[in-house]
């Protein structure tokens, strides 16, 4: 299920008191105060790429 290419490899990095998934593509999530929500975001990007 959770295929990852390299040409979207996501991390999530903390900005101010929010954490924000960023992707190798340029993708950028929304500021989420909860690591947990950044991640599901990057979750969401790379699926929605691999279909
Ligand atoms: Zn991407």
């Amino acid at each position: 299920m959770a295929q990852q290419q390299h040409e979207h490899a996501t991390t999530v990095v903390e900005q101010g008191r929010f954490c924000l998934a960023r992707c190798t593509c340029g993708w950028r999530g929304p500021a989420r105060r909860a690591r947990s929500k950044a991640r599901s975001d990057a979750d969401d990007h790379v699926g929605a790429h691999t279909g």
